[in-house]
């Protein structure tokens, strides 16, 4: 058994939501991950008729998953990820579906400066909004918000907003193959294949239940850890070999990548992904932050810097990275922007270390 985690009273608020949309359109952030990409696409899947298991919902409800910009090539064998708009290059034809939406569902975001251009169009029209989330300090911008900065995933919370409907219904949760597929995707990436963030038993209590929904739990790891370009295994050699500066007082390690470089390596989306992770396999070290150069967009003069952040335990990067980098996240994992050279943000990154991250 699941412990109860939501609050009964908002768990019925999204129910009433849910039942009664005809058009709901599911929003998730920029650069969507695992757990974007699981939430976003379970709750697809559950929504469209057929999989949707509650009585008295028959009706056919057209739904749509709208991403700011595309998913990395290793989400897109994801059961659904073929129907998603991509705002980007889409724009008229996702913005007519935002605005014509009855529903918006808001998956594994807080604000709606998180999802770039479309968190205007979504402020444009103003139909109830339900925002499911797991990062710290939500802006109040939804009708009803299920945030818990605890959970391991949004994907947790979908599972358990679906368990906790559903129980009124039947005492067996019924998940299709599809919905427990990007469950255990967002589940297994959010908690790096359970790693961390991972020590609630009530996860494995869903496991159990999505591998008895039929999940392959070793495909999805190959599908998603095993699909790597030789160029991404490279640039990931070159980033340690070459790159990776080590700051022994503060255990920090820092990798800058310029944008020359990630073209060097034909760099596509996702293919810096987890390399922030890898210093925090060397001992001592417990923070670690990459940089990466974006080149400026057409008709902006800066190039922007994009920062993750990562560290070990009880060492917050979230309070860095929202003071100094414009950004928030996470205790343990963060990221953060300025706009400038690369050389610049380094500086700053250099000039402000000592006071954030901690000696001992
Ligand atoms: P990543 O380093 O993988 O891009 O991001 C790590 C975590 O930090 C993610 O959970 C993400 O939600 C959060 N994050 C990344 N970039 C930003 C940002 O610019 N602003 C805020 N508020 N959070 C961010
Ligand atoms: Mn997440």
């Amino acid at each position: 058994m699941l412990s109860s985690v939501l609050d009964p009273q908002i768990v019925a608020q999204a129910e009433a939501l849910l039942r009664q949309t005809q058009k709901p359109v599911i929003f998730t952030h920029i650069a969507p991950d695992g757990d974007a990409m699981g939430s976003s696409l379970a709750m697809y899947h559950w929504l469209c008729k057929g999989e949707w298991r509650m009585a008295n919902s028959e009706s056919s409800k057209s739904v749509t998953v709208v991403v700011p910009n595309a998913y990395p090539d290793f989400l897109a064998w994801m059961p659904g990820a073929e129907s998603i708009v991509v705002f980007e290059g889409n724009e008229e034809q996702a913005s007519r579906i935002i605005a014509e939406a009855d529903l918006h569902i808001c998956l594994d975001f807080n604000d709606p400066k998180r999802i770039g251009p479309v968190g205007e169009k979504l402020l444009l029209n103003p139909c109830p909004k339900i925002l499911v989330d797991h990062h710290l300090n939500p802006v109040s911008f939804a009708t009803v918000a299920i945030s818990h900065p605890e959970a391991s995933s949004t994907c947790e919370l979908v599972y358990r907003l679906m368990a906790d409907i559903q129980k009124s219904q039947t005492d067996e949760l019924c998940l299709t193959n599809a919905i427990a597929t990007c469950l255990y995707t967002g589940l297994m990436t959010d908690t790096g294949n359970f790693s961390y963030n991972s020590n609630n038993p009530d996860l494995y209590e869903m496991i159990a239940g999505l591998l008895r929904a039929g999940v392959n739990k070793d495909e999805i790891y190959n599908a998603v850890f095993n699909q790597w370009s030789p160029d991404r295994l490279r640039l990931t050699g070159y980033c340690l070999y070459r790159k990776m500066r080590l700051f022994p007082e503060h255990h920090l390690a820092v990798i800058a990548l310029s944008h020359a470089e990630l073209k060097e390596f034909h760099f596509k989306s996702g293919d810096t992904e987890g390399i922030v992770n890898l210093p925090l396999q060397i001992r001592d070290v417990y923070y670690s932050i990459l940089l990466r150069e974006e080149p400026a967009k057409p008709g902006t003069t800066h190039p922007r810097i994009k920062f993750s952040f990562r560290s070990q335990g009880d060492r917050p990067v979230n309070v860095y990275a929202s003071e100094v980098f414009r950004g928030g996240g996470h205790m343990n994992a963060s990221g953060g922007e300025l706009y400038g050279s690369l050389q610049s943000a380094m500086n700053r990154l250099l000039a402000t270390y000592p006071k954030y991250l901690k000696k001992e």
